[in-house]
């Protein structure tokens, strides 16, 4: 993935990890793909809003796509420039106060819902709109999940290692647990972080899992304890991301033998 910034920002890398995050979600190689993005002022974005959209108004961000969706995937150079980003910071810190999240929460949403315009999606009536809606919620939940598990790191019960690990799970129902290492005076009575956040999950009924971000590297227990029940789920460690069956190639399970 390739960002062309018009300015520096110390956005750069969460932006990249979006941008990143939806290729991947469609199923295109990251590598190859690369976007502009622009930080403008009210001026500027309601100026190209009137010139490219007929629309003389200050807005959040401008989307300016080169491919329609189905082309995106025929491509074969080697790097595609799949469009321009426009986003007004002076209207992302209004709306962040507005909507009492943070600005960096605002910027990643529009960021990631200008991504998927790039990508071919659009909102123009309900049903579109819904699966839109549905791409940048995912996204938005996976971009989080590596931070909510180290904000969940700060409860582990750890005072034999003195060391504590986080973890984020999201499950195919759309929730997030996170969960921490907890441990015990009798040593094997000790859960790590990972299982906390799936245990939590299914004994709420969700036993289907997209991904889980931890702080460190899952363990092997933990590992067997996930491809139980998502062997193709996703990984976060490390600042790196793994499917499970990478991280434990030949898992055990009954259903495959
Ligand atoms: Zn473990």
């Amino acid at each position: 993935m390739k960002l062309y910034f018009n300015e520096k920002t110390k956005a750069e890398k969460d932006m990249m990890r979006i941008a990143e995050l939806c290729a991947k979600e469609e199923k295109l190689d990251p590598e190859r793909i690369s976007i502009s993005v622009s930080f403008v002022s009210k001026d500027e974005i309601k100026q190209l809003n009137r010139d490219f959209r007929n629309n003389d108004k200050v807005t959040d961000v401008l989307s300016f796509p080169q491919f329609e969706k189905k082309e995106l995937k025929k491509l074969n150079m080697p790097e595609i420039e799949i469009g321009d980003v426009v986003i007004c910071m002076d209207k992302v810190k209004e709306q962040a106060a507005e909507f009492g999240h943070s600005e960096e929460r605002e910027s990643m949403y529009l960021f990631t819902h200008s991504v998927f315009h790039l990508l071919g999606y659009d909102h123009m009536n309900e049903a579109d709109k819904k699966v839109m809606r549905a791409k940048e919620e995912k996204i938005m939940a996976l971009y989080s999940l590596p931070k909510l598990a180290k904000e969940a790191s700060k409860n582990a019960y750890s005072p034999y290692s003195k060391y504590k690990v986080g973890a984020a799970l999201l499950t195919k129902c759309g929730k997030i647990y996170t969960g921490c290492n907890i441990e015990n005076a009798s040593y094997g009575a000790t859960i790590c972080a990972e299982r906390t956040a799936m245990v939590k999950a299914i004994s709420e009924g969700c036993k289907s899992f997209v991904a889980l971000a931890v702080t460190d590297w899952p363990c092997g227990i933990c590992r067997q304890f996930m491809y139980e029940f998502s062997p193709d789920m996703i990984v976060m460690c490390k600042d790196k991301e793994y499917t499970l069956r990478e991280l434990l190639p030949e898992g055990f399970r009954l259903e495959d033998k």
